[in-house]
């Protein structure tokens, strides 16, 4: 069994240093228990929080063991009832080959409903994400003029779509490549999108939303966050899910500099944390799941395959390699 360990925290951008694949013996399941072959595991922007010592809404990972994250496997081994080998399992063991998992952790997937990998993006947590933060935090409503940054990622390709199938009057993308702003416009049905790294964000959103936005779904923080508070118009709301682009600085980053917007449009600004949003999951699988299957949602994965390219994957996803959500196929 081959598990990726944190050796050191990184400071700044992790390097390979500070992780290694380790080879560890397989442990036995106890009873309650099952052993999973993993077959997917996810690498989520959240995990360089965990890399660094600060307590957060998750422990930070221990140095010298093996690293968690999302993924799916087939039970090989089963001491619980209720699961049985051949079963397909979604838990929180990634990062290695082989994981023992309490089955109060093991949610069964159907194979033969979804694809696997589903189950870790767009059926799955960044899905849960997307819905909860827009519908929820966003109060996103039938008319809306929504941004979202990040837009060709897990989320925030949901994001943009979810708005659409929902009755916006306008969808607006931001995204790190000429090839991602156009799969956003002439696949995913965004009204306009643009390459945040050819120009000022705060320029390149008035362009695209010259009446201002009512929503922005943050997943980057900084110069995006700035620009929507520019662009907000009366009402507005703004949900804070991420800001990826500040997750390796080494100091604070500054705040938007035109907070005092939110006095005049009546805005607002709110972070949440999908997890406190698990009541959602089943109107989440009953409306997103239907237009998943029908083709009506579109999505991509960037597969990288190889437990011993995880940490290349986990960077990558970090740089911006990826187009929808980043899967490891072991
Ligand atoms: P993505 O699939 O969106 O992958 C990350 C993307 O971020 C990259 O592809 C890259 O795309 C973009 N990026 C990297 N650096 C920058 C930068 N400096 N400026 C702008 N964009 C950048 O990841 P997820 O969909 O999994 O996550 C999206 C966001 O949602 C993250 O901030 C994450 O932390 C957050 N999140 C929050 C949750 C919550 O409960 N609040 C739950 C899940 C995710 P590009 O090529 O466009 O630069």
């Amino acid at each position: 069994n081959r598990e990726w360990h944190l050796l050191s925290r990184p400071v700044g951008w992790p390097k390979p240093e500070d992780f290694a694949l380790v080879e560890s013996p397989l442990p036995a399941p106890r009873e309650g228990q099952v052993l999973v072959r993993n077959t997917y595991l996810s690498v989520d922007p959240y995990m360089r929080g965990r890399m660094s010592a600060q307590k957060s809404y998750v422990a930070p990972f221990e140095l010298g063991k093996a690293m968690q994250g999302g993924a799916v496997g087939e039970v090989i081994e089963s001491r619980a009832e209720g699961i049985s080998v051949g079963d397909h399992v979604l838990h929180p063991l990634g990062w290695r080959e082989y994981a023992v998992v309490g089955a109060e952790h093991a949610v069964k997937v159907d194979p033969g409903a979804a694809p696997l990998s589903s189950y870790l993006g767009v059926l799955g947590m960044t899905g849960l994400t997307a819905y909860a933060g827009l519908l929820r935090t966003a109060a996103f409503k039938e008319g809306d003029t929504v941004f979202v940054s990040g837009a060709a990622g897990a989320v925030g390709s949901q994001v943009g779509q979810i708005a659409k199938l929902k009755g916006a009057a306008r969808v607006i993308g931001s995204a790190g490549s000429d090839d991602k702003v156009r799969l956003l416009v002439e696949e995913y049905g965004f009204d306009a999108a643009f390459n945040y790294k050819k120009g000022p964000v705060a320029e390149q959103l008035r362009e695209a939303a010259p009446d201002g936005i009512d929503v922005y779904f943050d997943n980057v923080g900084g110069d995006h966050l700035e620009a929507a508070i520019g662009s907000l118009r009366e009402g507005g709301r703004i949900a804070i899910c991420g800001m990826i682009s500040v997750y390796n600085n080494t100091e604070p980053a500054p705040g938007p500099r035109n907070l005092a917007r939110l006095i005049q449009t009546r805005g607002r600004i709110e972070g949440f944390l999908v997890n406190d949003h698990r009541d959602l999951q089943p109107q989440f699988v009953d409306e997103v799941g239907p237009w998943v299957a029908s083709g009506r949602l579109k999505y991509r994965e960037t597969v990288v395959e190889g437990i011993e390219n995880t940490l290349d994957a986990f960077l990558g996803l970090l740089r911006g390699d990826n187009t929808g959500k980043m899967i490891v196929k072991l």
